[in-house]
């Protein structure tokens, strides 16, 4: 591991995890296998969103600056707030018998997260925090909606893997295009519609567009979306006038900015 400040006293908080395997799920998507025994003290929260920040060391210098993070959760950034090289990454699957960790990351360019994952070779390592769920259904939920673009993807491959088999899932997944698009977990009363060419800095989003014409279903539904600012602003601001995504019935998720 690189020089670390800023965080000795509280390992706990953060896990140094390791490369073990790279692999290109589509031309847009690598996944990165983790493991190390650190992970051993990783704490899942079982929610099917849950994310991590994974902090990179300076290109440079090596030195990977963390945050202090206090018991409640807050976080207290150095002088220098921008030595804290930080991205934030779905946990898609994790394993703790195996010590195994995926994370899928989206292609783009001029990112840190992604060029590192690009160049990313077995051993090199990058430190995680504790992981945050935010997918939170209401109790006797029987319909659900979800959308995204190729970053909310590994969110609702997990979802959908974790979904109740009596509760129904209205998918949508916009795409840069067809080459993009992977297969999700099988499920009996899941609905998957697919968008090419929008969204994803290939053109405008589409996923708010989508959203009016999905058949809402009976009973207690919930709306999940993780996608583009401006996306999740426009599905947001929709949501909220459709009664059956009232208080505590969505959760719309700014994944990135572009
Ligand atoms: C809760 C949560 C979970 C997330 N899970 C995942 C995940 O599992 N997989 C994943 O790939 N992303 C995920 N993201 C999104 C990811 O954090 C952002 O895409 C992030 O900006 C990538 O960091 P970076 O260092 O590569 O790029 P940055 O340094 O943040 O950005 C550099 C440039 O790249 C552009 N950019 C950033 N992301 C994209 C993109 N996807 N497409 C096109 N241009 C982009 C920015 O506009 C900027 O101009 C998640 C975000 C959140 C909030």
């Amino acid at each position: 591991m690189g020089r670390l400040l800023g965080m000795a006293t509280r390992m706990g908080s953060f896990h140094e995890i390791t490369v073990a395997r790279r692999e290109w799920l589509t031309p847009g998507m690598v996944r990165l296998s983790f493991t190390g025994e650190d992970l051993s003290g990783f704490r899942s929260t079982g929610i099917g969103d849950e994310y991590v920040r994974l902090f990179f060391p300076d290109p440079v210098t090596g030195e990977r600056v963390l945050p202090e993070i206090d018991a409640e959760g807050r976080w207290t950034f150095p002088a220098e707030p921008e030595r804290v090289r930080y991205s934030t990454y779905t946990v898609r699957h994790f394993d703790v018998e195996a010590r195994e960790l995926h994370i899928d990351f989206v292609v783009h360019e001029g990112g840190m997260a992604s060029e590192w994952a690009i160049a990313a070779q077995p051993g090199m390592s990058v430190v995680i925090n504790s992981p945050r769920g935010l997918y939170a259904p209401p109790n006797g939920l029987s319909w659900q909606v979800l959308l995204a673009d190729a970053t909310g993807l590994p969110a609702v491959g997990r979802l959908l893997a974790q979904t109740p088999a009596h509760v129904a899932s209205h998918i949508v997944v916009e795409l840069g295009s067809e080459a993009h698009a992977q297969s999700l977990p099988y499920h009996p009363l899941a609905e998957v519609t697919w968008i090419f060419g929008r969204g994803n800095g290939v053109a405008p989003s589409a996923l708010d567009h989508a959203l009016p014409s999905i058949p809402l279903g009976a009973g207690v539904g919930y709306l999940w979306a993780g996608a583009e600012q401006k996306a999740a602003r426009r599905i947001r601001n929709l949501a909220r006038r459709m009664p059956a995504f009232g208080e505590g019935r969505q959760k719309v998720v700014a994944y990135w900015s572009a």
